[in-house]
């Protein structure tokens, strides 16, 4: 999920939490959209650079590789020594880091879920072929043409297209501001 979503979407839990929490909704709503740190962290020390630019070009690719090392922040062990410590410490102020950075696996967990669900179905309508070049292709990658800004279009088909690696490729580099 790109990281305007995650604001937007964490400034609506951080509205819905101030009623409670009052100014320190500002806690879980920092750790809920800073987590994603752990991304470029990774990328400054095993590419050593640390140009956000070449780590956001990395993260835009047409299939960037996945490696959990990249998301280390996001582990469910890291997150249960969290809780372990919050809970052993008492900490109020751990317990609401903690909430915040479930707050946006969760969100994270909902987006990989709809977009391997988008990706099965649209390989399965396209018969396997790719929709720009029509070859058939065993592994088909799902490719975003338009983020919608209404949450409830995010996940519509019609913004979506299933490309062999190649085309999908040339889409990202044809849009590489756009592509996701
Ligand atoms: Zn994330
Ligand atoms: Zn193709
Ligand atoms: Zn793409």
């Amino acid at each position: 999920m790109r990281i305007q979503e995650h604001v937007k979407l964490s400034a609506i839990g951080a509205a819905a939490a101030w009623p409670w929490l009052k100014q320190d909704v500002l806690i879980p709503l920092v750790a809920s959209i800073g987590i994603d740190v752990d991304h470029y962290l990774w990328f400054a020390v095993t590419h050593r650079t640390l140009s956000l630019r070449a780590a956001m070009r990395y993260f835009g690719q047409a299939d960037p590789p996945q490696r959990p090392a990249a998301k280390f922040l996001h582990h469910p062990i890291v997150l249960g020594a969290l809780l372990f410590v919050a809970l052993r410490l008492r900490s109020r102020l751990l317990l609401l880091i903690l909430a915040g950075l479930l707050f946006h696996v969760s969100l994270d967990f909902i987006h990989v879920t709809q977009m391997r669900t988008l990706k099965q179905s649209l390989s399965e309508r396209a018969q396997g072929k790719c929709s720009a070049c029509g070859k058939e292709e065993q592994a088909l990658q799902l490719h975003t043409v338009r983020v919608s800004s209404n949450l409830l279009e995010r996940y519509a088909p019609r913004h979506y297209v299933v490309l062999c690696p190649s085309c999908h490729e040339q889409a990202h580099s044809a849009a590489t501001k756009t592509a996701i």
